[in-house]
């Protein structure tokens, strides 16, 4: 079993790299067949997505292009909590379908937010392709069209997913040992 430690806490290896590729060899078949004839836009959202986003990209055979946003979140100086402003947009995505690129879908807050933006900024059809996914986390009815692998509820960090800011560049996924 491969471990590893980042800062003061310790995690084991959970999807390798190989896993990793030939799974993405399977999403970017699966979409380039899907999406055939659409005018598609990738949208990564930063940072976490940066890896997968490059990794699938460069895998996809369709006349598209790719573009990446980032949420920016702080506190208000009300009470209703984070605010969660989405900074970036230099694409015009109206009646375009749009592919979500995450790291991760945890909550789905992220998702939703996201997904809301797409909406008012008239996408024509909306995918969501994500690395790795929390079901037992998720909250949201936003369906998940690419999954690549479904995953507990731990903490994980690599392949682009942090802690504390280390660990993005680990070519594969670990999880936190408890
Ligand atoms: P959400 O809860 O909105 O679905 O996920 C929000 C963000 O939290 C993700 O995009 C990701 O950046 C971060 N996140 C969720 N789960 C994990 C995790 O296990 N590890 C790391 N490093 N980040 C996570
Ligand atoms: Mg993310």
């Amino acid at each position: 079993m491969k471990e590893i430690n980042i800062l003061d806490k310790t995690f084991r290896e959970l999807i390798t790299e190989q896993e990793i590729n030939s799974r993405i060899d399977e999403i970017a078949k699966q979409i380039n067949s899907d999406l055939a004839g659409h005018d598609v836009v990738f949208l990564g959202i930063l940072n976490g997505a940066f890896l997968f986003a490059a990794d699938l990209y460069r895998r996809i055979k369709l006349e598209s292009r790719i573009s990446f946003i980032k949420l920016a979140s702080y506190e208000g100086t009300s009470s209703s909590g984070s605010i969660r402003e989405l900074i970036g947009w230099n694409e015009d995505i109206r009646n375009k379908t749009v592919v979500v690129v995450e790291d991760i879908v945890d909550t789905g807050n992220t998702l939703e937010r996201v997904f809301g933006e797409l909406v008012i900024r008239k996408a024509s059809g909306i995918k969501i392709a994500t690395m790795l996914y929390k079901p037992d986390a998720y909250k949201k009815d936003i369906f998940l069209d690419y999954v690549g692998f479904r995953i507990p509820n731990d903490f994980v960090v690599g392949y682009g997913l942090d802690y504390d800011g280390f660990g993005r560049n680990l070519p594969s996924v670990y999880a936190l040992i408890k």
